[in-house]
């Protein structure tokens, strides 16, 4: 049996003549750039998370950079991120000249740790960057009172967590700004690159449109700095065909999750994700560590593992492979190996098993299977 780590296709399949007769439409009214399908699908996203407020962008990296760069972080500021995220959430701060200041995640929910957080706040720290990794949403209350206490700004990189919840709230509504990622990866995903941002502040949302597009006000009358970050005609078209399915998809990744803890929960050389209490998590990802006090000795496992697992016709990934701060380009921010135990673990024993709204239960088994195979060896 061949299990792909991921699987688009047969999402297109299920829409094809549906997404296809939108993006006829988008070529027939020649409105390549933002237009009707875009502003009508940032209403019903905004909408699907009870936020007021949603701009379409370019990408969920442009995204990170609009927010930051529209509550006015500036070259001086600290802005703290987790040590692991995908690197797109530093690029946000590096692009508005900005230091990143890295903060180990937490070993029950991989997320941001709310008491490093406030350990890292200096005189030069402007805002947090909550990310909702792998789908779960990070301590948010926690990390709001943090954030209030010493007055900076707190901010939500949901790329990877469409629809989740926090407290029985939405995310994306859960701080000043929030970004999100429609890569085609992602819980939902474009046909190219396109992204978003959510807001409630009605300022924030004014300033964030005008910087999507040239800084300007209407056309030709520019009054502040911008670049060009606008959503696509086409991806509006396709995401808003594929948002009255999110539920739908999201319900499939929250049945797998469920699968695979039924099968592997007895796996004593393996650890699970936690789903923490107070959180609906949407599954972007599902990994799993490899249990064992010697560091050398887990990663070396887990790579067998991946390697087995590829034998037996299943891929999967590594989320991340190298934390942001043993990456090259992060190398003048100082930081060692050994700065963050929690991240480093992950990197070294962690494994994404395959995740997509289609797996069916006998792929799930299969998967599983092996995975329990290989540990019999
Ligand atoms: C995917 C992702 C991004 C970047 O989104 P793009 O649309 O690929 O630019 C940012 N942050 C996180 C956590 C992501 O997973």
């Amino acid at each position: 049996m061949q299990v792909p780590f991921l699987d688009l296709k047969l999402q297109y399949k299920s829409i094809k003549e549906e997404v296809g007769i939108e993006i006829q439409k988008v070529l027939d009214n020649t409105a390549y750039i933002l237009g009707k399908p875009v502003s009508d699908f940032e209403n019903n996203f905004a909408e699907a998370h009870n936020v007021k407020h949603c701009v379409g962008t370019s990408s969920g990296t442009d995204g990170n950079h609009l927010v930051l760069w529209a509550l006015g972080i500036k070259p001086g500021d600290e802005v703290i991120i987790p040590a692991n995220t995908f690197i797109a959430t530093a690029w946000g701060v590096t692009l508005c000249g900005a230091k990143p200041v890295l903060v180990d995640c937490h070993p029950d929910n991989y997320n941001l740790d709310p008491e490093k957080v406030e350990a890292a706040i200096t005189l030069k720290t402007k805002a947090i960057v909550a990310v909702h990794l792998y789908g779960q949403p990070a301590e948010m209350n926690n990390l709001k009172e943090i954030a209030e206490k010493h007055n900076i700004v707190l901010i939500e990189d949901a790329a990877q967590a469409h629809l989740a919840e926090y407290n029985g709230k939405k995310v994306g509504g859960l701080s000043a700004a929030s970004s999100f990622s429609f890569y085609p990866g992602k819980n939902l995903g474009a046909y190219g690159e396109a992204g978003a941002v959510l807001t409630n502040d009605d300022q924030l949302a004014q300033t964030i449109k005008m910087m999507r597009e040239h800084g300007q006000s209407k056309k030709y009358y520019h009054d502040t700095f911008g670049h060009n970050y606008r959503m696509e005609g086409i991806q509006g078209a396709v995401l808003g065909v594929k948002l009255k399915y999110l539920d739908k998809w999201t319900d499939g990744r929250r049945r797998a999750a469920s699968k695979y803890r039924e099968f592997l929960g007895k796996v004593s050389d393996i650890k699970l994700p936690a789903e923490m209490p107070n959180v609906k998590h949407v599954y972007h990802l599902f990994v799993i560590q490899i249990n064992g006090s010697d560091s050398a000795k887990r990663q070396e496992r887990r790579d067998a593992l991946q390697q087995f697992l590829n034998e037996n016709g299943v891929s999967s990934g590594l989320h991340y492979a190298i934390p942001l701060h043993e990456q090259k380009c992060f190398e003048y921010l100082g930081y060692k190996k050994g700065d963050f135990p929690v991240t480093e673990q992950l990197a070294e024993s962690g494994l994404s098993l395959p995740m997509y709204p289609e797996l069916t239960d006998k792929q799930i088994g299969y998967v599983s299977d092996k995975v329990k195979d290989f540990f019999a060896k």
